[in-house]
């Protein structure tokens, strides 16, 4: 039996792949290991999104060898797959197959002709009518947490992103396999699933059937209904994209406690006219108008977002507009980024004119407001009581004390295991149990908060 060995880089989406991908093979005879000196295919999912995550590629296939110095076949797939296709045999030459990102269920095939003629393949193909969207649960990264994929591709072109050509234009999945394959992982013991894609709130499925029953403004409003009446105990979704985000999809929330409290939007640039040349399709008026319709929901959403800093053409006024937007709306988290062109997308043709430093420096100004909200939206949940899905066991049975000590930290003994989870809202929560309560959704008394992470005890 060939053993094959997936790496996988980038986001939620392309760890989704990977899980299709190794159920895939899994079902085709080859056996999925984690050892990569053991594996005769070395496989890498890859990501484009930053230029360092290609390079990252090429020392990685540099570093591939058996132990006895013989180098196993080594395939790429993802986004620089996509993009970069039969090039990459020249660029990297340690590569022996490329599969593009719609072409992933017909890996196994192209594996077994790498391994019949040793000669390069790629396949940067169109997905089959008939693609098999669901995971074993064996594939999956987490046995409580699923990712469920809705909706594929991007069509909207922000002119600093590779995404729309490394993935194609969107296509939605039918509602009704996607409610399938929810109540399939309910009933497998997964308690939360994360409705994904590039868009969710885009979703625009080519029939109505599965969301007949169900109100709701749009297509992904009443797939959000739809999906809450499976019963699964929580569901997220993630990314929305702020032109589409009707305020409906706050009401579905208020109206589903399995909706979870926690929206990801990114706003990307507090000035319009930088929103513009990043052909973002909203306005900072109508992104913070969805801001507030979410902000007063009984249910407290948290509140997350994108931001990049030093566009081309930016200028410190522009940038005081996104500083005083992340203000105003107190994220719970952020993700900054400094701007850096990517190839192949329009903004990469402008003049990259904002001075390095100046990025630096405007990233970190971001930065420090980003974690004022951000230490702030942790503290106000220190001695309140959460419900948190027990996701990860960790077996550093002690702690430092670091309240209030300086040179040798006293060690607290604990008497259990410590767990990590997330709260509805999706803060990361350790926490101690004497019981095993992995899988299980528990209340914790929030006691500490730190930088990025709540600690608490079970109640
Ligand atoms: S919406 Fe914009 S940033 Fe998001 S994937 Fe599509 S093109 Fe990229």
């Amino acid at each position: 039996m060939k053993k094959v060995y997936l790496e996988t880089f980038g986001c939620q989406m392309n760890v989704s792949d990977s899980e299709r991908v190794a159920t895939r093979l899994a079902a085709e005879g080859f056996e999925m290991t984690a050892n990569e000196s053991a594996a005769d295919v070395v496989l890498f999912n890859t990501c484009s999104v930053r230029e360092k995550a290609e390079h990252k590629l090429y020392t990685r296939v540099g570093q591939v060898r058996n132990p006895d110095g013989t180098k196993p076949i080594v395939g790429v797939m993802g986004c620089v797959a996509q993009l970069e296709g039969e090039t990459l045999f020249a660029k990297s030459p340690g590569v022996d197959f490329v599969i593009g990102t719609q072409a992933v269920g017909r890996v196994g095939k192209v594996i077994e002709n790498v391994f019949e003629t040793r000669g390069n393949f790629y396949d940067l193909g169109v997905r089959e009518e008939n693609y098999d969207w669901t995971t074993a649960p064996a594939q999956r990264h987490s046995p409580y947490v699923a990712f469920v994929p809705i909706i594929e591709g991007c069509n909207k072109f922000c002119t600093y992103c590779i995404v729309p050509f490394s993935r194609g234009r969107e296509k939605s999945l039918p509602a009704a396999q996607i409610v399938r394959q929810v109540s399939v992982l309910r009933d497998q013991g997964v308690k939360e699933i994360h409705l994904i894609g590039q868009n969710v709130n885009s979703y625009r499925p080519k029939s109505d059937v599965g969301l007949e029953n169900f109100r709701g403004a749009t297509p992904f409003s009443k797939l959000l209904r739809a999906v809450a009446a499976t019963g699964i105990e929580r569901i997220k979704f993630t990314t929305s994209f702020p032109r589409d985000f009707h305020p409906d999809i706050v009401d579905a929330i208020n109206e589903n406690e399995n909706l979870c409290n926690w929206v990801h939007l990114p706003f990307q640039s507090g000035s319009d006219r930088v929103l513009k040349a990043m052909r973002r399709g909203h306005t900072i008026e109508s992104y913070l108008q969805k801001i507030d319709k979410i902000k007063v929901s009984p249910r407290k959403i948290a509140l997350s977002t994108d931001i990049i800093v030093g566009f081309p053409t930016e200028t410190e006024e522009e940038f005081l507009e996104t500083l005083k937007t992340a203000q105003y709306c107190e994220f719970d988290s952020a993700y900054a980024f400094k701007y850096s062109p990517r190839p192949g997308t329009p903004a990469a043709e402008m003049a990259d004119d904002v001075e390095a430093l100046e990025k630096t420096d405007r990233f970190l100004r971001l930065e420090k407001v980003l974690r004022q909200s951000q230490t702030k939206a942790l503290q106000s949940c220190v001695n309140k009581i959460y419900e948190v899905l027990a996701e990860k066991k960790s077996f550093k049975k002690d702690r430092k004390d670091k309240s209030a000590h300086i040179g040798q930290l006293p060690t607290i003994q604990t008497n259990g295991d410590n767990f990590s989870g997330h709260t509805t809202c999706h803060k990361v929560v350790n926490f101690e149990s004497s019981n095993d309560v992995l899988g299980k959704i528990v209340k914790v008394k929030i006691t500490e908060s730190k930088t990025n992470t709540l600690y608490g005890e079970i109640c």
